[in-house]
């Protein structure tokens, strides 16, 4: 007899920087059967969704296609192709994910260049710009939402200077992919990578990213066919072949593309998931979404001020899906965690390094972000903190978010 019970998840309110919860409509496209990986029907799938993601990511770019594994996957895809030993890479950093990209790029032999500014700031564009004079490098990576510290850094005339300069900017838009503008060819961005599990509300195991023609040229440079599926024109000597296989775009690209020469088997039912995910996307309509998701954080910011809380990123550059909140003096933010999970079922997030024990970040993120999630977290903090004797106006929290809700002409739910 097996001891083990049937898997039974606890239903949640998922209100973190991601995970988040999925719309139902994915959770059925991902219990649909098992297609082959050369099947029309599932090579058509792999075309449409790409199709999907060209029109997320709003570019013409010929690549758009997800890596398997989670978001770092996509940033690790990237650097990893574009990357030699010894190339000079720019990565300015204001959160934990600056962190990220430098410590990828690093491994990958990079002669690196940061700058740094406090958590809780971004940079000033011509900062990054004089410093990319300065430095002339190959490649500029930057963080665009910083879900770590809440921030999300400007980067229109980022990705035109990177241009002028002939520097590759590549982009980790992870958090803000599906729920803020990511104007990949306006702001003239060369790769991009988003996330699954955060805005566009599907299960972490994909990151979709994109490129164009600068990065494709570096990749296609470094190209090496596998041994084993390789023709006589592939074999041709490569002085510094990409040092990966899993993610070596060069590869990747000829499985995606019309060649669709075998690489990795693959993740069948991530691509139902994130096939219905876009379709989702596209189907409320982009900037219906960015809208949505900008409306319910200004009915959760005035909730949580009405509280009498502070927030952390009460700033013009403030992560419209992040909100970090001040944890108030004497109060055990890990405590309150504790007991919105198990009284409330509720999630919302802590922080790392500097902001560690210092505040809380509640995400609204996709399908998390819905008016009972909203209202449902701003009763349940309340009530946590008033059982953990936090100073707290009480009564006015939902009213200020209500007040929102009632006021306005945009029909949202
Ligand atoms: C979540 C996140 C990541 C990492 O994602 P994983 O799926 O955990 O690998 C990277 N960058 C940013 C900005 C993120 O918010």
């Amino acid at each position: 007899m097996n001891a083990f019970q049937e898997m039974n998840s606890p239903l949640r309110t998922i209100m973190t920087p991601g995970p988040v919860e999925v719309d139902p409509r994915v959770l059925r496209a991902m219990s649909t059967p098992i297609l082959g990986q050369f099947d029309p029907a599932f090579t058509n799938m792999m075309n449409e969704t790409m199709e999907m993601l060209r029109q997320v990511f709003q570019t013409k770019n010929q690549w758009a296609f997800p890596i398997d594994g989670t978001s770092r996957a996509g940033i690790e895809a990237v650097l990893t192709s574009v990357i030699k030993p010894g190339d000079k890479v720019l990565i300015p950093i204001y959160g934990r994910f600056g962190h990220l990209l430098t410590e990828i790029a690093e491994r990958n032999g990079a002669e690196i260049h940061n700058i740094e500014c406090e958590w809780g700031e971004v940079f000033d564009q011509d900062v990054i710009i004089a410093e990319m004079e300065r430095i002339k490098p190959k490649v500029l990576a930057i963080v665009h939402g910083e879900t770590s510290t809440g921030c999300m850094q400007p980067l229109d005339r980022i990705g035109p200077a990177c241009r002028e300069r002939d520097v590759l900017c590549i982009v980790d838009a992870v958090a803000t992919i599906g729920g803020t503008e990511v104007k990949v060819d306006e702001w003239k961005l060369d790769a991009v990578i988003g996330g699954t599990q955060k805005c566009l509300s599907v299960p972490s195991g994909m990151a979709p990213i994109t490129y164009n023609d600068r990065i494709e040229k570096v990749v296609n440079a470094r190209k090496k066919v596998e041994r084993g599926i390789s023709t006589e024109s592939d074999r041709i000597d490569v002085r510094e072949p990409i040092r990966s296989n899993y993610f070596d775009l060069s590869q990747l690209q000829d499985y995606w593309g019309p060649r669709r020469l075998n690489h990795h088997t693959e993740a069948t039912s991530m691509l139902y998931a994130l096939r219905e995910g876009v379709r989702i996307v596209l189907q409320e309509g982009l900037k219906e979404r960015f809208e949505r998701h900008r409306f319910h954080e200004e009915a959760l910011v005035e909730g949580i001020k009405a509280m009498g809380l502070e927030l952390f990123n009460d700033v013009s550059w403030k992560l419209p899906m992040v909100t970090c909140i001040k944890i108030p003096e004497g109060v055990d933010g890990e405590s309150v965690r504790t007991m919105l999970l198990q009284q409330f079922g509720i999630e919302i997030a802590s922080s790392f390094g500097p902001l560690h024990g210092k505040i809380w970040r509640i995400g609204t993120m996709g399908y998390s972000c819905r008016k009972e999630n909203i209202l449902f977290v701003l009763a349940a903090l309340e009530a946590v903190l008033i059982r953990h004797k936090a100073q707290v106006k009480t009564g006015q929290a939902l009213q200020a978010a209500l007040n929102i809700y009632e006021t306005t002409n945009l029909v949202m739910n």
